[in-house]
């Protein structure tokens, strides 16, 4: 689908508080997905009321009464925050995030807040201490399967009707793999253009608000409100390109892409083949050309990933500890038991596992050979990003190695879940702008996602790139959608 349902609703003749009601009974039907945990009825039904009277006196602000869910790791005032963690305990923020204020200020409406893997830490959205959330999609053998993660809540929600549009965070994928399992599109800005400011941390050098939309043009009049300059966030940096919303009428403007020569030979399947010489067919009816490039180090990327993301995890969780806020052990006696009690009993074991290995890679005498090896590895698969992207607009490569997967894949092996996030994380370490697109669905009945990747602050150039791609795919939902 390429047009945008927010300009639908945004300059349509609708009453914002019907609209909210409907979604608001629609997540009701769809309450077995499991997409939303909080929801916030009453909040939303009076901005609708006085989006409804601002339309009216045609005073209507940038995004009026448009239905949005949040992902459960942005602090709103007010508002239940859990992160997917029980060790959040019952944490209700005074203040909002500098995005989430962004989207207030322009009038937004929050539907609820939407579930994810505790604290992002997953492909799944299986790891929550709220449940898993179901993919609206269902594999043509009746398989119900996993929304992808960590962002798996809001990309369920839109992908099922149950919001116009839902805002999530990428630290390594999160945004476009859930968007890619789901059919539909999923952007990461450049690292620094959405503010981290009110968002609960997993890996600071990584993490980065985005969205989860119908359209790429959906996409691009969301981030045009929440990309800002931050003075709370010290990474936060200027945008100086056009408006996202502009790169949407690129017209005849004729874009190159690469495709990195070393993918192929990172992951090799059925499903991979299907999905290059559908990217491929889609380039050639786009009038896209097609270069080959290269990022030699990027075999490098998951292993340096899962080493810096960990690190950075154990140093941010590090303040979870039963005693400051959220949850805590009464039954300890003494300060080092309530430490470990708090800790083993309120983070997962995910969690748990991931805070072992980021303290050991961290800790004197293995810091050398884990923690500095891979920022030095990190920054060659930088260097290579911005020699590749020199000679193209942009990049295009799989979303994913596989289309949604089941319930209960790393319930052996926690290494295989990792292994999905092979083609999303290199572009987190390089800091660079990705939208996941839908452009099909593959023999399992499932949606299929590609990726565009481009250079640092030209996130305009993946809007257009992306947006004509979408356009010759004209991707629709399978029937499957349950
Ligand atoms: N799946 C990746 C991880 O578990 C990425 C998650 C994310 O982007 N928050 O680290």
């Amino acid at each position: 689908m390429s047009e945008s349902e927010a300009t639908k609703f945004l300059t349509g003749d609708v009453s914002v508080q019907g609209e909210v009601k409907t979604y608001f009974e629609r997540i009701e039907e769809k309450k077995h997905l499991n997409a939303y945990v909080t929801l916030m009825h009453d909040e939303a039904l009076q901005r609708a009321k006085d989006s409804d009277e601002r339309r009216k006196k045609n005073k209507a602000l940038p995004l009026d009464g448009l239905p949005i869910a949040v992902k459960d790791n942005f602090c709103t005032a007010g508002v239940l925050t859990t992160a997917g963690s029980k060790i959040l305990g019952n944490f209700v923020p005074t203040y909002e995030s500098f995005v989430t204020q962004k989207l207030l200020d322009a009038g937004a409406v929050f539907l609820g807040k939407t579930n994810m893997d505790e604290f992002g830490m997953g492909s799944s959205t299986e790891k929550s201490m709220h449940g898993p959330t179901i993919n609206p999609n269902v594999r043509s053998d009746g398989t119900q399967v996993v929304p992808g993660g960590s962002s798996g809540g809001s990309a369920a929600a839109v992908a099922a009707d149950l919001a116009v549009a839902a805002i999530g965070t990428d630290t390594g994928g999160s945004l476009r793999q859930p968007a890619a399992f789901c059919g539909v599109v999923g952007f990461k800005p450049s690292y620094g253009h959405c503010s981290r400011w009110g968002v609960i941390a997993y890996g600071s050098s990584l993490d980065q608000p985005g969205t989860i939309t119908k359209s790429v043009a959906d996409a691009a009049i969301l981030l045009d409100v929440m990309i800002a300059r931050d003075p709370k966030d010290s990474t936060s940096i200027d945008y100086e390109g056009p408006s996202l919303q502009s790169a949407l009428n690129a017209g005849s403007k004729k874009f190159t892409v690469g495709i990195p020569e070393e993918l192929a030979g990172l992951v090799s399947s059925q499903y991979l083949e299907y999905v290059w010489d559908r990217a491929k067919e889609l380039c050639g009816k786009a009038n896209i050309e097609i270069k080959p490039v290269s990022l030699p180090h990027i075999r490098y990327a998951l292993p340096a990933y899962y080493i810096i993301a960990l690190s950075e995890a154990s140093s941010n969780l590090a303040r979870y500890d039963g005693m400051r806020y959220g949850y805590s052990d009464q039954g300890a006696n003494n300060l080092i038991e309530r430490y470990e009690r708090s800790r083993s009993a309120g983070f997962g074991e995910e969690v748990r596992r991931r805070i072992l290995l980021g303290t050991y890679s961290l800790s004197s005498g293995y810091y050398d050979e884990y923690y500095l090896r891979a920022t030095k590895v990190r920054r060659k698969i930088k260097e290579d990003f911005d020699a590749a992207l020199q000679h193209v607009d942009a990049m295009i490569w799989p979303t994913a190695p596989t289309t949604a997967f089941a319930f209960g894949l790393d319930a052996t092996d926690p290494l295989t879940m990792y292994l999905e996030d092979v083609f999303t994380v290199p572009i987190n370490l390089a800091g660079v702008p990705a939208a996941s697109i839908p452009i099909g669905v593959y023999d399992d009945g499932l949606p299929v996602g590609l990726q565009v990747v481009g250079a640092r602050h030209r996130d305009a150039d993946v809007i257009g790139i992306a947006h004509k791609i979408e356009k010759v795919a004209d991707y629709v939902r399978p029937c499957t959608i349950g």
